[in-house]
């Protein structure tokens, strides 16, 4: 049970339908809450013209406003977008948006919008006749820096400060929605920003439920894609309470335990093969892929041998493999491999049936890059640019 009541752009209509009926309005103003916090994206109660008087104070008094404040918008050259977002008890937090890129050999600059990249082929012809649209992935943060440790990873090097609550992490998306620029859709949400999605389980999958309720910015579930470094009780919790129908994406990262356990301390508490049986047990619906992760390392995790035992050791499993060239960090002395090991690594797995892509990390101009955030003095280059 939580002990702090659920912030009002947490819930979900039935609740709203709980706590209003108990007021005595009526059945129909929880839907119409709803709809003014997801669907239009309103926060403040002064604003929901169609709801009485007496109503909106109540939402304000409930404490119904604005979760997160934009700071600052850096925006690269490949119209990348990075919010700075303050949390109202001062911290800070980042989202990005990342626009689709056209043409010939997108794909090999995607990264966090990759994961979802599959399913646009399935939609392209169903919407070739409509206007040309600008598809944007939102990647969304969970947490205040993270505590598994990982020491590629500017988040992990900082820490666990805080979890973010449901509203934050849905309040990200309801901000990037309102910041989508002429002709853009949001399309896809990836939960590979700041923190471990499934270390805050509930909240995540609270903002889970917010973010694909038709009755508010209803995106679907197979477009929204959690992130996870492999806590293996929580991979089977979120197939059961979602059907399988969240898409996963897994940080691998190494095919043996002593390299993983190396790079990810969280390896140690459940190791490759636990985190493989989990995979295999994960409710997948038919002709959906499980996305690998896998960020090189040179000199960790970059061997052609290690490639072969991915290869085997994924056999069987219905996985889309993204290589991606580590982005350094101040707080670490580990960085990318050559270009040619990268590929020497990719070869490996395409020569072995595996669908394989080099994931550049996009707007690396203004460190957008996801899941290496700038935060908590882990970055102090960065924090100079923000300045
Ligand atoms: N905690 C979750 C989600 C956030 S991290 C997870 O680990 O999956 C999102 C992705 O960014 C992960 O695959 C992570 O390994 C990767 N990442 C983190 N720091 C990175 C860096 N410096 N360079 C490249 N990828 C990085
Ligand atoms: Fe946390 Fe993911 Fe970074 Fe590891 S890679 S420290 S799990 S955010």
């Amino acid at each position: 049970m939580r002990s702090t009541p659920l912030h009002p752009v947490a819930r979900l209509p039935e609740e709203w339908s709980a706590s209003l009926a108990a007021r005595g309005e009526r059945s129909f103003t929880a839907k119409q809450v709803f709809q003014w916090i997801h669907r239009r994206g309103v926060l403040d109660p002064a604003a929901m013209t169609n709801l009485p008087a007496r109503l909106r104070e109540h939402l304000a008094a409930e404490g119904l406003g604005e979760v997160l404040t934009p700071e600052r918008v850096h925006r690269s050259e490949d119209g990348t977008r990075k919010l700075l977002l303050r949390l109202r008890d001062g911290a800070t937090i980042e989202t990005v948006l990342l626009p689709s890129v056209s043409g010939p050999g997108s794909h090999a600059q995607l990264d966090a919008d990759a994961a979802a990249a599959d399913d646009e082929d399935d939609d392209a012809a169903a919407e070739a006749d409509a206007a040309p649209r600008v598809r944007v992935t939102q990647c969304i943060s969970t947490q205040v820096g993270c505590a598994m440790g990982c020491g590629f990873c500017a988040s992990g090097v900082a820490g666990l400060k805080r979890h973010l609550g449901a509203e934050e992490i849905a309040g990200q998306v309801l901000l990037g929605r309102a910041m989508l620029e002429e002709g853009e859709e949001l399309r896809n949400v990836v939960y590979m920003g700041m923190g471990e999605p499934l270390h805050n389980y509930e909240a995540t999958a609270r903002s889970l439920r917010l973010l694909t309720h038709p009755e508010g910015i209803n995106l679907s579930t197979r477009r929204v894609t959690v992130s996870t470094s492999g806590l293996v009780p929580e991979i089977a919790r979120l197939g059961a309470d979602f059907g399988g129908q969240i898409a996963l994406a897994i940080s691998l990262h190494a095919a043996d335990d002593e390299t993983r356990s190396a790079l990810m301390p969280i390896n140690r508490k459940h190791p490759l093969d636990e985190l493989l049986a989990a995979l295999r047990a994960y409710p997948l619906p038919r002709r959906r892929r499980i996305t690998i992760e896998y960020t090189l390392v040179a000199g960790q995790n970059d061997d052609p041998a290690e490639a072969r035992r991915l290869a085997k050791l994924l056999r069987g499993l219905p996985v889309k493999i993204n290589l991606i060239p580590m982005n350094p960090i101040e707080a670490s002395s580990l960085g990318p491999p050559a270009q040619e090991r990268v590929a020497a690594f990719q070869e490996v797995l395409t020569q072995a049936g595996y669908s394989c892509f080099v994931r550049r990390r996009r707007g690396d101009d203004v460190s957008a890059a996801c899941g290496q955030l700038v935060l908590l003095g882990a970055k102090p280059k960065v924090r100079r640019a923000l300045g």
